[in-house]
């Protein structure tokens, strides 16, 4: 089924109208600081599905509820009374006042108003306020929450300009703001504050977290395992389930030492080879597309080097595009 997608600017006007679309039940895809996100009611279970439907997302692969002032977070947490929940909430009084508006996701409680459809299926809902003056007009403006997971088709490198999400979304949904490109580029950090785990690394570090919470912050074990291709197999966090971000180039990690030589040796059978010697936050994904759009047949990326954790959330990126496809 195909509808027009209207491409809207950040003006008041626009940003009024797109709203209106959200607030009936639409799908408008919306700029953030990591990626672009596909807008939809986060309480409406029908949009919610729509999304899942746009993308070709597994159901049970939960979205990211966005907000635009702490506030706001009432409308999707349950009330916090015993002690553990209380200190969530000091937990994420402190994270939201360094890190919001900003790229790090909390999980919480849900509230029974929150659907199933937009959690997939968890009693948990993942919260974050964007850093974009025209999502957070728009969030207010549709009188509702968002839903927004990644603008792209299911499986694909993320979007990091409107131009990849019209490329993946065109004729799909309802609407997309163009706003700037993303200065992040990586999707954002998520946090489960019951456990002070992080599930998925981004640009807010353990560190950081540690930081302002005093608190001691792991990754999710799962992070260190390669994902398990088994239907069954049900995770902490569902993204852990499905290959992500992947180009339509096959892909390699290489040792800066065989860089060379690999590329010599594909390009000597005829294979168009892209590289990436430096794999960095803002422009990995956009250069995944490009690679895409010039016909490459294959990708090698040289790792960064282990002990950082900013590397850490980039090499996180680079080895599920891969698929953990490593040559030694
Ligand atoms: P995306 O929508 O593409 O940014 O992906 C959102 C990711 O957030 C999911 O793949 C999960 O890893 C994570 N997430 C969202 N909600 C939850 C939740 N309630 N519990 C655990 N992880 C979550
Ligand atoms: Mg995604």
């Amino acid at each position: 089924m195909s509808k027009e997608t209207y491409i809207y600017t950040t003006s008041e006007e626009d940003l009024k109208a797109a709203a209106k679309v959200l607030s009936e039940g639409g799908l408008v895809a919306f700029p953030t600081e990591t990626v672009y996100g596909l807008g939809a009611d986060a309480f409406d279970p029908g949009a919610a599905k729509k999304a899942y439907a746009a993308k070709g997302r597994p159901s049970d692969n939960p979205l990211i509820v966005h907000i635009a002032k702490f506030g706001d977070l009432k409308r999707l947490t349950a009330v916090f009374d015993d002690e553990k929940e209380k200190r969530m909430q000091r937990l994420a009084e402190k994270l939201s006042e360094a890190f919001w508006p900003g790229p790090l996701t909390m999980i919480f409680p849900k509230r029974d108003e929150v659907p199933y459809e937009t959690t997939g299926g968890l009693g948990t809902v993942a919260v974050r306020m964007p850093a974009s003056d025209a999502t957070l007009k728009l969030i207010e403006y549709s009188g509702t929450l968002l839903a927004g997971p990644s603008a792209n088709i299911s499986g694909r490198p993320s979007p990091t300009s409107w131009l990849h999400v019209r490329y993946d979304l065109d004729g799909k949904i309802d609407g997309i703001i163009a706003g700037d490109p993303c200065e992040g580029g990586i999707e954002s950090t998520v946090l489960d504050l019951r456990t002070m785990t992080v599930l998925r690394p981004g640009l807010i570090t353990p560190e950081m977290i540690s930081a302002v919470t005093g608190e001691e912050v792991t990754y999710d074990k799962a992070l260190f395992e390669k994902p398990s291709e088994d239907p069954d197999y049900h995770p902490m966090a569902p993204g852990q389930k499905y290959r992500h971000y992947a180009p339509k180039a096959e892909m390699r990690i290489v040792p800066e030492e065989k860089l060379e030589a690999r590329v010599s040796e594909e390009r000597a059978k005829g294979k168009k080879v892209g590289f990436i010697k430096k794999p960095d936050a803002k422009s990995f994904f956009a250069k995944l597309r490009e690679f895409d759009a010039q016909g490459m047949d294959i990708i090698f990326v040289v790792p960064l080097p282990e002990g950082d954790s900013l590397s850490f959330s980039v090499m996180n990126r680079v080895l599920k595009s891969a698929g953990y496809n490593i040559e030694k």
